[in-house]
């Protein structure tokens, strides 16, 4: 009868967490969002930021997240103030799943980028006031760290094959082991300067892309690069979806030889049934998803094998919950992630991601971004890079704040043609 008795009390009692979890708010009137602050600034340079406030009822705590879009900074604005904001005054922040489950389904169309910058923004402040009430970092509530620190690559370019090798060497210095190398910017190798090759009358007379040129450049620059740094920098490089689809599977092959860490959005996204045929002729690994928004996009990639690295962007994709979720369906099938992280990027989402690759087993690079002194200013507590790695603050929560004073001093002003 004792034992039975001690079985039944055992069954009754709630989970030791959520007992924990009790006691420490022992006393505390239930929580509860109060105040719904977005946040848009330039950062005193051409940043197209928007941060989310959430303040809750406890006299002091608030959570950030990051909203901003480069493309579509004000739609983000105006989802938060006029339709999404208003449904969360008043709801438990504690309940995080349950939050962002709601506001996916609260606007029945889903999947779209400015909903998605919405929820993210959303899951990053609850997740920091959580971490905040709990006081611990968020990678602590997501399982604890599996790295102690979080490794980057980092983006060399160059006019010419020489000066990609040096900038190449300059971040070895550095310390990092990754290097991205691109030649000639954006989309390089496979430009044709303004005025030459073959032109319309009175046409476009700018820099021209030409994909064949582009196929036969850039296994040209990988084989300087090996013979020049020997194979123990790992090297990756961005096609940025330029190529027609039967190119991206020649350029796939033609590298192989030089044992890329990444060959990045080889294909556009309209294309990834391509990557089928990728996978048949090349072993050379592969990364995608800078523009995914919709998991119909990145689930078959992953599931059936068909990337090495899944590049989803935090606040593009549903923030620090989503990315948990991916980062365990990767794991499942031998894919690693390497969140984006494009120099628009902010600090807030910076530091999401940080969360999530210290605390996930499917990690295996992270984009590297850096901001000038006055965001340090700004937003105290952003990371800190040092010899190739990044680290947070290790405060509370996200471990970081935003001097909301100094951001109304920049205010954001808005791209008209976006990047
Ligand atoms: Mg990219």
């Amino acid at each position: 009868m004792e034992r039975r008795g001690f079985l039944k009390g055992l069954l009754a009692a709630p989970p030791l967490a959520a007992r924990l979890y009790a006691q420490r708010t022992r006393g505390l009137p239930p929580l509860a969002i109060r105040e719904v602050k977005v946040i848009p600034t330039s950062a005193g340079g051409r940043y197209q930021w928007v941060f989310l406030k959430i303040v809750t009822s406890e006299p002091g705590l608030y959570g950030l997240g990051s909203a901003s879009n480069v493309n579509q900074a004000l739609s983000v604005v105006t989802a938060i103030e006029k339709h999404l904001g208003p449904f969360w005054i008043g709801k438990n922040p504690d309940r995080i799943e349950d939050l962002w489950q709601s506001t996916n389904v609260r606007s029945y169309w889903r999947n779209s980028a400015i909903q998605n910058n919405v929820l993210s923004a959303l899951d990053a402040a609850l997740w920091d006031i959580k971490g905040k009430r709990a006081g611990m970092p968020v990678y602590e509530l997501l399982g604890g760290k599996v790295r102690d620190a979080v490794p980057l690559y980092a983006h060399a370019d160059g006019r010419d094959m020489q000066q990609v090798e040096d900038n190449v060497r300059k971040y070895m210095e550095e310390g990092y082991r990754h290097v991205r190398a691109q030649m000639g910017g954006y989309g390089g190798g496979g430009m044709i300067p303004p005025g030459q090759g073959s032109r319309p009358a009175a046409g476009f007379t700018g820099p021209a892309f030409d994909e064949e040129l582009y196929v036969d450049t850039i296994p040209k620059l990988f084989e300087h690069l090996r013979v020049k740094l020997g194979n123990g920098v790992k090297l990756l490089h961005d096609v940025h979806e330029h190529l027609t689809p039967i190119l991206a599977v020649e350029l796939a092959k033609r590298v192989e030889p030089y044992r890329l860490f990444f060959l990045e959005d080889v294909l556009p996204p309209e294309q990834i049934a391509w990557f089928r045929n990728i996978r048949q002729v090349a072993t050379t690994p592969l990364a995608m998803g800078e523009l995914n928004t919709n998991p119909h996009e990145w689930v078959p990639l992953i599931s059936e094998r068909l990337i090495d690295f899944v590049r989803n962007r935090l606040s593009a994709t549903g923030g620090i919950t989503a990315a948990k979720k991916t980062a365990a369906l990767c794991e499942t099938f031998g894919v690693r992630t390497a969140w984006q992280e494009g120099g628009d990027n902010d600090p807030v989402n910076q530091l999401a991601s940080y969360h999530v690759d210290l605390s996930i087993a499917s990690f295996g690079i992270q984009e590297e971004n850096h901001f000038p002194p006055l965001v340090h200013e700004m937003m105290p507590g952003t990371a800190q890079l040092k010899g190739g790695y990044l680290y947070g603050s290790d405060g509370p929560g996200l471990g970081i704040d935003l001097n909301e004073a100094t951001a109304a001093k920049y205010p954001l002003q808005p791209l008209e043609t976006g990047l």
